[in-house]
């Protein structure tokens, strides 16, 4: 079977840096041309093309925008898979942390988490 060269684009995640103590950062792509962000690893700006990205570190504060794991997986594998989007304007795929199925609707004010071992999505948790 042949090995397939695709590697999937995820999000930029904090990558685990030996020291836990630190607070989780989210890092995005704010483009130079158009001001755009983009959450994805990417080298163009998906908006302009542009090649001028910087990466930025994002509050973490944002909203649910939509949950993607159909209501009766919440209960059978136990992880809440959503879009965020941020407050800087880009969208990231992200699994939501103390979530009970159906106790977090879309619209849901959401902050950055540390990483969870069972997922390599970043976490999120809902605001008190
Ligand atoms: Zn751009």
């Amino acid at each position: 079977m042949p090995v397939s060269t695709l590697v999937p684009v995820a999000p930029l995640a904090a990558a685990p840096t030996g020291d836990e103590e630190t607070a989780p950062v989210l890092r995005y792509h704010r483009c130079g041309w158009c001001g755009s962000a983009t959450g994805r690893a990417t080298l163009l700006c998906p908006i302009c093309g542009s090649s001028e990205l910087q990466e930025q570190a994002s509050t973490g504060a944002g909203i649910v925008h939509r949950l993607l794991t159909p209501r009766h997986r919440q209960y059978t594998d136990g992880e809440t898979i959503c879009l965020v989007v941020l407050e800087e304007g880009f969208t990231v795929q992200a699994s939501l942390d103390d979530a009970l199925p159906g106790t977090v609707p879309e619209g849901t004010r959401v902050h950055l988490a540390p990483p969870a071992p069972h997922t390599h999505l970043p976490v999120f948790r809902a605001c008190a």
